[in-house]
């Protein structure tokens, strides 16, 4: 779960955990899929990382804001005052987070987008209503399998990008109207919690009903009278 401390209790902050837990759920259903079926990434590929730049929701730039506030708060700082060197050199055109020199590629990994949880190992629903799901062309198989074929061929299904996308934006309905660039989006965000941080602990200070544990206690055992 990413950190919220500093700012529990907020709205924003039930976003963040809400979404939190929508991506743990993508990850233990697509678990159960990836078990089932042959197909899988193959090793170090990233290629639906290159000359691509996600464009997300906000709640995904906060979840990937305070992930990288935690984690990486460096990073996090540099993308704030300007700084931020993308790790690829043709950032402008791909993913800024995208690093072609190592294996995993995403340096935000635990952080990233949606878009980025669903690509390959999600399917859609057709006009009936039913799970199809079409491989990735980066593993060379057919074109689109039906719910009835995944169910004979692999006894499983993928989850429908549909059905946690509806859930994901469920989370932040004020906001499903607006996607912004990545770079752009998460930026944005962590000034946002920056600035909510800020306010937490100032009102915590001048709060004050805050006990003071400098104050004697009323209620503190007094010594006794010789
Ligand atoms: S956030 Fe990570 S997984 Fe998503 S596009 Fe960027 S490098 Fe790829």
């Amino acid at each position: 779960m990413v950190e919220t401390e500093g700012f529990a209790g907020s709205r924003i902050a039930s976003v963040i955990d809400g979404l939190g837990a929508v991506y743990a759920d993508i990850e233990a259903d697509q678990e159960v899929w990836k078990k089932a079926s042959p197909f899988h990434c193959p090793s170090g590929c990233g290629a639906c990382c290159v000359h691509f730049e996600p464009v997300v929701f906000e709640s995904e730039a906060l979840f990937m804001a305070a992930w990288l506030l935690h984690h990486q708060a460096e990073r996090a700082q540099s993308l704030m005052d300007g700084t931020f060197v993308p790790p690829r050199n043709d950032s402008d055109s791909s993913c800024l987070f995208f690093d072609p020199s190592t294996p995993w590629h995403c340096t935000v990994y635990g952080g990233r987008a949606l878009i980025c949880r669903l690509f390959a190992y999600t399917g859609d629903r057709g006009k009936d209503g039913l799970i199809r799901w079409k491989p990735c062309k980066e593993l060379g198989a057919r074109t689109q399998y039906s719910q009835d074929e995944l169910l004979e061929r692999f006894g499983a299904l993928p989850p429908a990008m549909s059905d946690i996308t509806a859930r994901a934006l469920s989370l932040d309905p004020d906001s499903v109207h607006l996607q912004v660039p990545l770079r752009e989006a998460v930026r944005n965000a962590l000034y946002r919690l920056v600035m909510l941080k800020r306010f937490a602990s100032q009102n915590e200070e001048e709060d004050p009903d805050k006990p003071n544990p400098d104050s004697p206690s009323p209620l503190a055992p007094q010594p006794l009278a010789s």
